[in-house]
């Protein structure tokens, strides 16, 4: 499972900028679970973009959209919906972004970060992948994750040794920015390399101390775990009653009897 939280709703806003109408896409999976895309925050987030000036052309909860091939069929019934948008806000963890991101040709932004859990994944078909960075960048890629597509985890464009649209680490993968490019120039925003990105944070890339705490973190990270909750402290001890004229405390030493027959020497 990867968790997911919503982004700032101001973020937002700053990417549907340009837009005046959206159609807002939600996923069933995780980010339900999360709290981040389900039905109920696909709802709340029409609701507050439409106060906000937009205009919210249609909504499709999809039980994954980690799956292309259940984005585009669950968006078959929804094609004038997405058709009249100017741009499409994905709820969901990074994969389910770039899932639809690669389904539907059109901007698509990130309603959410994929918050970072120290290496808990999930196993998904497709080819994409998410680092969990807890700040997440497709909105600024058309969709293209560039810390997993780029072998080097660039930021700020190619690094330009990769030939014949192979990288230059590995000759075997697809440059990652030169896939960057290329989606944008298709989807007409080419503009988005004008700026450039903000530095990472790079303390997002680590699991918060909650996500440390998780059970299956400290399972499947022998050793690793640095915070887990500590145990509560022990009850006060009961207080002794006072004993009663003549009655000794409990566990004070006996005192000699009157009657008790003395030692025979
Ligand atoms: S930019 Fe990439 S690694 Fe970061 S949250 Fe988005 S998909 Fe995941
Ligand atoms: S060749 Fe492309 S994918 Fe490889 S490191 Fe350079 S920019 Fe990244």
């Amino acid at each position: 499972m990867l968790y997911s939280e919503q982004k700032n709703f101001d973020e937002i806003k700053a990417y549907l900028e340009k837009n005046n109408t959206c159609f807002i896409v939600g996923c069933n999976g995780c980010a339900e679970s999360s709290g981040s895309g389900g039905p109920k925050q696909v709802e709340e987030m029409k609701k507050k973009l439409t106060e906000a000036g937009k205009n919210v052309t249609g909504t499709k909860s999809v039980e994954f959209l980690c799956s292309k091939a259940l984005v585009k069929s669950s968006l078959k019934g929804k094609v004038d919906q997405v058709k009249a948008a100017d741009a499409v806000l994905a709820l969901t963890c990074g994969i389910g972004i770039q899932c639809v991101a690669a389904s539907v040709n059109k901007p698509v932004y990130p309603g959410c970060n994929t918050v970072n859990r120290g290496g808990i994944r999930g196993e998904w078909e497709g080819t994409e992948r998410c680092d969990e960075c807890g700040q997440c960048f497709l909105w600024h890629t058309g969709g293209v994750c560039p810390i997993t597509a780029c072998t080097k985890s660039l930021l700020s464009g190619a690094c330009g040794g990769a030939n014949k649209g192979k990288c230059e680490v590995n000759k075997d993968r697809e440059c990652g920015w030169e896939l960057i490019y290329n989606r944008l120039k298709e989807r007409g925003l080419l503009s988005h390399l004008d700026d450039m990105l903000k530095p990472m944070d790079h303390r997002k890339l680590f699991p918060r101390p909650e996500m440390m705490a998780l059970a299956r973190f400290g399972l499947e990270n022998p050793g690793k775990v640095t915070d887990q909750p500590k145990p509560p402290p022990p009850p006060p001890a009961p207080k002794a009653a006072a004993p009663a004229a003549g009655v000794p405390a409990p566990g004070a030493p006996k005192a000699a009897s009157p009657t008790t027959p003395k030692e025979v020497k």
